[in-house]
């Protein structure tokens, strides 16, 4: 069996070595529509930032010299405010009074806060503190210089990514297609969320928390419905789910006699590189190619294809979207119980995480092993214990994945 890491290895390898054109192609998209996608250009400041010296404080703008000795009486010149500076230049014993934002008039090299002056008329201001030279505002290009790259292509874009492509003008933004994802659940005992289970029956949910991990990791699923147990309808199912970027297949398989999933992938000639990883939940987990389709079998039970989702088929497809980083990210945290495992398997252990004491401190979570939602949804993490570590003792360090 390959332990994790040669699994992932194997299928980044395999898309980096299919060297056609499997970066998704870029497109261009609203800049709100942009939010969480994959830059593909570079971004460029179009003028410094600040553009011009702005005051950040409500107040007045002043010459720090006149203020060694305070408090100290200066004359109001006029009046700057974001959006229309004055027509003014400060000269000795003078200032102008400004608001957050607005251009520093001439002369001028401080602002004072409003809280730390007391007006005495239209004309005068009393100022109570002293001020340094360049207190209270930003200088042009402080932030910035025309010209400077301030996102690189294969960056996520994030919140302050977002407003920054504002700021610049950006109102498209080039960004990776979102591969497309064809995902079928199988089996038999499987009905469909509104549908009331009869005896043995139970409510198809991977391709639920699967289509989540699809959208979540930057990619658009297809719901290809439910493949029942049986060769004809998983060939009609898998045929036309071939015709996508990926295609995910949870359930059948396993060793159980209507495990066919396999097969028909064979039939198809799909070319399976990996059918079993050393890792508990998650052994079953299959992975392959046909053309330009990459393909997975995830194992059937709900916390396995989730986990198994994780380690191999969402690198996968920021691989595809040319993303900078494809890793899961991981954290450290001190067990504060054991942490059962059997070395011959890497583990992913559902776990309560909390941040106490300036670090993060983990125990397990009470669960009833891969099919239990119920013990997952009440944990917050999942320790990961490579394989050959055995259990782990109350104190030692060990990683998690933070599940939200
Ligand atoms: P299998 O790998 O097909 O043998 O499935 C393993 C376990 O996962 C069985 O208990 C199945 O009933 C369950 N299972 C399979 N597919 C789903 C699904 N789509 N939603 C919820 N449970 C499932
Ligand atoms: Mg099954």
């Amino acid at each position: 069996m390959l332990p994790i890491e040669r699994g992932l290895e194997i299928v980044m390898s395999t898309a980096k070595a299919k060297q056609r054109n499997d970066w998704m192609p870029a497109e261009s998209v609203a800049l709100l529509d942009s939010m969480h996608r994959v830059l593909r250009e570079d971004v460029f400041c179009d003028a410094d930032s600040p553009r011009f010296d702005k005051a950040i404080r409500d107040g007045f703008a002043v010459r720090f010299e006149d203020l060694t000795a305070v408090p100290a009486v200066l004359t109001v010149v006029g009046e700057s405010r974001a959006g229309l500076a004055a027509d003014v230049t400060v000269g000795r014993g003078q200032c102008c009074e400004i608001m957050t934002g607005a251009p520093l008039p001439p002369g001028a090299n401080a602002v004072v806060m409003v809280e730390n002056t007391e007006r005495l008329s239209p004309e005068s201001v009393r100022v109570l503190k002293t001020t340094r030279e360049n207190e209270g505002l930003l200088r042009r290009g402080a932030e910035a210089r025309q010209g400077d790259r301030i996102l690189a292509t294969g960056r996520q874009i994030g919140l302050a990514d977002l407003g920054l492509l504002a700021g610049v003008g950006k109102s498209s933004v080039l960004v990776s297609k979102k591969p497309r994802v064809a995902v079928i659940a199988t089996g038999d005992e499987l009905v469909e969320v509104d549908q009331e289970p009869q005896p043995g029956q139970i409510r198809n949910s991977n391709t639920y928390t699967i289509c989540a991990q699809v959208k979540e990791a930057g990619a658009e699923p297809f719901i290809l419905g439910i493949g029942r147990d049986n060769l004809d309808d998983l060939r009609s199912k898998i045929r036309y789910g071939l015709e996508h970027d990926l295609l995910l297949v949870s359930g059948g398989v396993s060793m159980g006699k209507y495990d066919f999933v396999e097969t028909v992938f064979a039939e198809f000639g799909v070319d399976v590189l990996f059918d079993k990883i050393a890792m508990k939940p998650g052994k079953p987990t299959v992975f392959g190619y046909r053309g330009d389709t990459y393909v997975f079998g995830l194992p059937g039970n709900p916390i396995s294809t989730m986990v198994a989702f994780h380690m191999f088929v969402r690198p996968l497809i920021l691989f595809l979207l040319k993303a900078e980083n494809t890793t899961p990210k991981t954290l450290e945290a001190t067990l504060d119980s054991p942490a059962k495992c059997d070395p011959q398997r890497a583990a992913l252990v559902p776990a309560l995480v909390r941040f106490e004491s300036g670090k993060y401190w983990i125990r397990t979570a009470p669960w009833k092993g891969s099919s239990d939602l119920v013990g997952l949804a009440r944990a917050n993490a999942l320790i990961m214990i490579p394989r050959g570590d055995g259990t782990l003792d109350a104190g030692q360090s060990a990683q998690f994945l933070l599940m939200e």
